[in-house]
């Protein structure tokens, strides 16, 4: 690993307002790559994890690699980056073992090290005294995951990948049925703090799409969620991390063009910025799914499907609750 001194010495030099976490070994600054949109100023959803040796951003919803976070942020090439370290006490012994380490694994590889499978029952029984394994177990059951209409082929949780470690982790399947991808989830009580992320993507990668070996040609829907956890309660529901399609993201969509697309974002009458993104989408011809009022003292669809014990929300409730344009917005004006 480069230097923390080095990163941090870059966070103050190019992020707004950086601090250090008090009682964590950890930094918040102002992320100079999204420049934080309508919460610019306000918060600091930049983070970096000084022990595990990563950047994260809450507002991208993507993670780096300190060296690739520098690269962007300073617009320096690789080369330039290891040079610089070396005055930060990077010696070429590190150098050498960070490049073969580069060329042995440029990928991070399919899942975090080691991942248990959660749902293989002789992996299961053999970790059956770990703590992490019990608890995300217990999530899985609680927030009715195994259950789901929608489910994934496995749920797995890593015991010691540096990053990923301890949490959940959602594997995305290509249509091939290959995973691709994936996204963890916060399971233990301290790593869901609120200054932590509940959700990290695989470093370094780029996002593909929650649900694409699932697609069902004969239903004639694709309902598009932000994370894949409210997505597996929908057929044909599929889950981009985020609200915004990454080019990568749009190509792999452009399979499903036949497909009438349909926009399912938390609630927006609790979450104003679901709210502002459905009237993003809206203006630019989308059909959403907005929050009926049966159902409005709920977050996500997730928790509607805990609260009432239901392994699916059916197709037709979200189709009728869709809508566009003026007839949207008007919806959406409504309490
Ligand atoms: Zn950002």
């Amino acid at each position: 690993m480069i230097p923390s001194e080095y990163i941090i010495s870059k966070i103050n030099q190019y992020t707004k307002r950086p601090i250090k976490i008090r009682h964590r070994n950890a930094y918040n600054f102002e992320c100079p790559i999204c420049n934080e949109g309508k919460s610019s100023g306000k918060k600091r959803r930049g983070y970096y994890d000084i022990d595990k040796g990563y950047v994260y951003c809450h507002n991208c919803n993507r993670g780096w690699d300190p060296i690739k976070w520098i690269q962007d942020v300073c617009q320096m090439s690789y080369k330039e980056v290891l040079a610089e370290a070396k005055d930060f006490g990077y010696t070429v012994n590190d150098y050498i073992n960070t490049r073969s380490e580069k060329t042995k694994k440029v990928d991070f590889g399919t899942l975090p090290d080691d991942s248990i499978n959660l749902l293989e029952r002789t992996q299961v029984n053999y970790y059956s005294n770990e703590l992490v394994v019990q608890a995300c177990l217990n999530a899985i059951q609680q927030r009715r995951l195994n259950k789901a209409v929608n489910r994934p082929k496995s749920f797995w949780v890593s015991l010691k990948d540096k990053v990923h470690k301890n949490r959940l982790v959602i594997p995305f399947y290509d249509d091939d049925n290959q995973i691709r991808f994936y996204q963890t989830r916060a399971i233990m009580p301290e790593d869901l703090k609120d200054d932590r992320p509940k959700y990290l993507s695989k470093l370094n990668a780029d996002k593909r799409i929650y649900g694409m070996n699932n697609i069902d040609p004969d239903l004639e829907h694709i309902f598009i969620f932000e994370g894949p956890i409210d997505s597996m309660f929908t057929k044909n529901g599929i889950a981009i991390c985020g609200t915004n399609l990454t080019e990568i993201q749009e190509q792999l969509l452009r399979k499903y063009s036949l497909y009438q697309h349909i926009w399912v974002l938390d609630n927006q009458f609790m979450d104003k910025a679901g709210r502002e993104k459905t009237l993003d989408l809206i203006e630019q011809g989308a059909r959403v799914f907005i929050w009926p009022k049966d159902i409005i003292q709920f977050k996500d669809l997730n928790d509607v499907c805990v609260k009432y014990q239901l392994d699916q929300i059916s197709n037709k409730f979200i189709v009728d609750n869709s809508f566009t344009g003026q007839e949207a917005k008007d919806k959406l004006s409504v309490k």
